[in-house]
């Protein structure tokens, strides 16, 4: 069974009995959207720290309590979740800071945090009876919708805007989406994703609107807080586009807060592009946010009119937190860092945040007593033509030793010498 208790507008505050269908508030419209409302007494009596150790489901399933799904439809989906929890020797010496761990959600099926989100909403499509869903997306969202979609059998119609990567556009036609590429920005892909949503009836994935998805991504959260035995560490960094996964990080930690779980809610810091920097912007001066550029190469955080902004708002503002932009220049060399460091391979929208912990602990935003995890939200491998901006050309030689042996001699000194 679920918990919900209902669902209530983020606008007016209005709240709405649960109903599968609804997926914005019918007085604010196409902006009101919807928070999830649990029955935190009624989840508190199943959900201890006991309940933990019995539970010998490693993926996202694992929380169902805290979801607003059925477990009818969850038993054949991919494996999403429960990813690596690393703590940082390297990085944190390189640093100083005391106390660092790595959450790597780019390993999850399809290399993305996005997979948290397109678990549920394929879930949800079924237990409505659908058989398409559809989504606009600048690149993660859809191939993760695609992924998890061909694994339970169901059709996606996917929008994407011209400046998706290669590695993405090739997961959607490998997992064999309908896919549709707009002339056009993010914007544009958005509103005629929406348009062909209402004509045709599919069912719609598009995390802003639809208030299930961010209880997904919030995941990553409630595992960050397990895997540290319900200890979650200071800050949590995650870099931020529609504004939906910071949501979600930060609804993780209240859920477990409100159980009792956890006795703080770590401040939680949401990283952008200067190129596309609306939450920052809007953070810094105060204000309501406005639409900028989507001018970087983070193209999954490249979003000039973020659909989700009172949430990834609110994250930062509750937790006692705060917003910082990093450069495109920044954010490749914390790729190369992260990397060589601690061998994990992020795409630019992941390695910003590596960027914004850099950063915040050069200009002492963050203390070097304090403890950090760092989520790593999507794959490297994704876009390796922003990758290969970061690393210089390669040799090549005749197979001779008297020749690598030269090689050696001249670009690397005696080092390789054991
Ligand atoms: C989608 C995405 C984000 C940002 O999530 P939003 O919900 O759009 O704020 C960050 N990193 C990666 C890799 C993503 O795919």
């Amino acid at each position: 069974m679920s918990y919900i208790k209902d669902f209530r507008c983020t606008i007016c505050h209005k709240t709405w009995s649960p109903d599968p269908n609804l997926l914005t508030c019918p007085e604010c419209g196409e902006k009101g959207i919807l928070d999830i409302e649990f029955d935190y007494d009624a989840i508190r009596q199943v959900v201890n720290k006991s309940y933990f150790q019995a539970n010998q489901n490693y993926n996202i399933w694992r929380y169902l309590p805290f979801l607003s799904v059925e477990e009818t439809y969850t038993k054949n989906t991919l494996e999403v979740g429960w990813t690596p929890l690393y703590h940082s020797e390297n990085l944190s010496k390189l640093y100083q800071t005391k106390n660092l761990y790595i959450k790597d959600d780019g390993l999850n099926p399809t290399q993305s945090l996005k997979d948290r989100a397109s678990v549920i909403a394929c879930v949800k499509a079924l237990e409505l009876g659908k058989k398409t869903i559809s989504c606009s997306s600048t690149g993660n969202a859809a191939s993760s919708l695609a992924g998890n979609a061909a694994k339970l059998g169901l059709e996606t119609v996917i929008f994407v805007p011209q400046r998706a990567p290669l590695g993405k556009l090739l997961q959607l036609k490998i997992y064999g989406a309908n896919l549709i590429k707009v002339k056009g920005d993010y914007k544009a892909t958005f509103e005629l994703s929406k348009a062909a949503i209402d004509h045709y009836g599919w069912y719609n994935r598009n995390a802003a609107i639809n208030p299930h998805l961010v209880e997904g991504k919030k995941t990553v959260a409630l595992e960050i807080a397990e895997q540290l035995h319900f200890e979650p560490t200071d800050w949590v960094i995650v870099s931020v586009g529609d504004g939906c996964t910071i949501g979600g990080v930060y609804k993780g930690f209240f859920d477990l807060h409100e159980v009792g779980l956890i006795q703080h809610i770590p401040k939680i810091m949401g990283i952008q592009s200067e190129g596309c920097s609306p939450f920052v912007d809007a953070f810094l001066e105060d204000k309501d946010l406005e639409e900028t550029e989507e001018n970087t190469i983070a193209d999954s955080i490249a979003v000039g009119i973020p659909r989700n902004p009172i949430k990834g708002m609110d994250a930062v503002k509750k937790s006692a937190g705060l917003y910082l932009k990093v450069s495109d220049e920044e954010i490749l060399s914390a790729m190369k860092v992260l990397a060589q460091e601690e061998g994990i391979f992020a795409e630019p929208a992941a390695a910003a945040s590596v960027a914004g912990f850099i950063k915040a602990r050069a200009e002492d935003k963050i203390s070097s007593e304090e403890s950090v995890t760092i989520i790593v939200t999507g794959n490297g491998l994704k876009d390796q033509a922003s990758a290969m901006k970061t690393i210089s050309d390669w040799v090549e030689l005749d197979p001779n030793l008297q020749q690598l042996i030269e090689y050696m001699k001249v670009n690397e000194g005696d080092k390789h010498h054991e």
